[in-house]
């Protein structure tokens, strides 16, 4: 493909994203195909000669849409948003065009350089200590992995990296159930297993009991176990819990023992201030991750990753300094041993864009309207007939489930499950569920850059309609 068939076939592709983004509407929200439905389509084997880019746009448009779920849609309501504003996508299309790895400073200086800045403007903007320093990660599961890795050095005086465990250091690590399950994975695949998880109590708003906390701690110390970590959630994933940050820091900090805090979807709204609050203390903390890609406007992937000692952080990734030094040594930073991987892409530029584009003014703007809509949805559901809140909005999240007085819980539970299924296989718009105390519940949260008042009030009367079915077996 010559520059002039490839600006022929960008320009076509551009007008079909446009097209795309005005008609994302009318696709159902979740993919409606059944397993295998997209692979049997696919051909057997790679083709021995080249193929024209129209007829490999015909089959994406084909094949491969039916099977897209639409993160951009904007009756998307469930997990957690993924937004790709156009500006985003515009510093992507960049970012691919240049193709740059931006693992040292060397190989992109406006790369690092504009990373650096990115996490001093966000920063700012969450009201986080200015001599933090941070990193853009693909994921907050990597922010997390790192958390574990350098609690485990720190602990273990940096010695698990040298000999690796010896049999002596017995780690636990504490959080709650309602911390995101990138956690459990990162205790596993840093050796220190499963079993140093410990899951403190949590209070009647599912935030972390502090006082157990310290009790648990005191009890492991006691048995001889060396608590490394802490992980607290601000909007944790199931229904948005938030720990008060500020106890669980001064426990981290008398004892020593490593702070992280995850923010994945919540940290975004910290750029209003009336969410602010749900922040304090957060400057206690040892590092503090956020996701741009979930409710900021930028697309996947954007993770940042703030750190209070980057030296930490640096010190237990680091890998043959010597040998991969280049002549700028301390006077830049070099991102690669800011995380697992050596190759990093440049997800600053999104970012940029994005800040740029909107202004914080307009990206709160768009939080507060997802907040308000939440807010109003779960009062019309509130206070509707067949259906209770179970979990009151945090930020633009909320649970329900369908209800009756005198029904029991068995019939209600399935007829929640019934009504789950009955939506998403419908498509207009797409829920997921959870459990709360033991029992289903559905998540409504609202997030999607061009989600309006008449998206949600649609969606809702279609879920009225899909129920009054399963109303009619209880
Ligand atoms: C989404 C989410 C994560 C994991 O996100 P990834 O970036 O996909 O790893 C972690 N914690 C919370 C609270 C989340 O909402």
């Amino acid at each position: 493909m010559d520059s002039s068939d490839f600006r022929k076939n960008a320009h076509a592709l551009v007008d079909w994203i446009a097209d795309y983004m005005d008609t994302v509407r009318a696709y159902p929200v979740r993919s409606q195909v059944n397993p295998g439905d997209i692979r049997k389509q696919l051909a057997p084997l790679p083709p021995q000669d080249g193929e024209d880019f129209e007829t490999i746009f015909d089959d994406f448009k084909s094949i491969i849409m039916p099977g897209i779920t639409h993160w951009q849609h904007p009756r998307f309501f469930a997990y957690f948003p993924a937004n790709g504003t156009p500006p985003s996508q515009l510093a992507e299309m960049l970012l691919s065009a240049l193709g740059v790895n931006a693992m040292i400073w060397e190989t992109s200086p406006a790369a690092t350089e504009l990373e650096e800045q990115m996490i001093n403007w966000l920063l700012t903007a969450l009201k986080l200590p200015s001599d933090w320093s941070g990193v853009i990660q693909d994921t907050a599961s990597t922010a997390v992995f790192c958390a574990v890795l350098v609690a485990r050095e720190r602990v273990t005086g940096w010695q698990v990296n040298d000999k690796g465990f010896t049999g002596d250091d017995r780690l636990t690590v504490y959080t709650t159930g309602e911390t995101h399950s990138s956690l459990e994975k990162a205790v596993k695949m840093a050796g220190l297993g499963r079993a140093s998880l410990r899951f403190v109590p949590t209070g009647d708003d599912h935030s972390m009991d502090v006082l157990a906390l310290s009790e648990m701690i005191k009890k492991d110390k006691a048995a001889g176990f060396k608590p490394a970590l802490i992980v607290a959630s601000v909007g944790a994933t199931g229904i948005g819990a938030c720990d008060a940050l500020k106890e669980i820091g001064i426990i981290a900090r008398s004892q020593d023992i490593y702070f992280h805090v995850d923010a994945a979807w919540a940290g975004s709204a910290m750029i209003c201030d009336e969410y602010r609050p749900l922040l304090n203390g957060a400057e206690l903390a040892d590092s503090f991750c956020f996701n741009p890609h979930k409710w900021l406007g930028v697309n996947f992937d954007c993770s940042v990753h703030f750190v209070k000692d980057k030296d930490s952080l640096i010190r237990t990734l680091t890998i043959l300094p010597e040998y991969l030094k280049t002549r700028e040594g301390d006077a830049v930073t070099d991102y690669r041993d800011w995380g697992p991987q050596l190759g990093r892409r440049n997800r600053a530029l999104k970012l940029w864009f994005v800040l740029r584009s909107y202004g914080l003014d307009g990206l709160r703007k768009m939080i507060r309207g997802h907040v308000r809509m939440a807010e109003d949805l779960a009062k019309t559901i509130g206070a509707a007939p067949d259906f209770e809140i179970v979990t009151r909005p945090r930020l633009s999240l909320f649970t329900f489930r369908v209800y009756r007085p005198g029904v029991a819980h068995g019939a209600l539970d399935a007829a929640t499950e019934a009504l789950i299924t009955a939506v998403n296989d419908d498509g207009f718009t797409y829920l997921t569920r959870t459990v709360v105390d033991g029992r289903p519940v559905i998540r409504w949260q609202v997030g999607q850059v061009h989600t309006t008042e008449q998206d949600v009030s649609e969606s809702w009367d279609r879920v009225q309609t899909l129920v009054k079915p399963l109303l009619a077996t209880l």
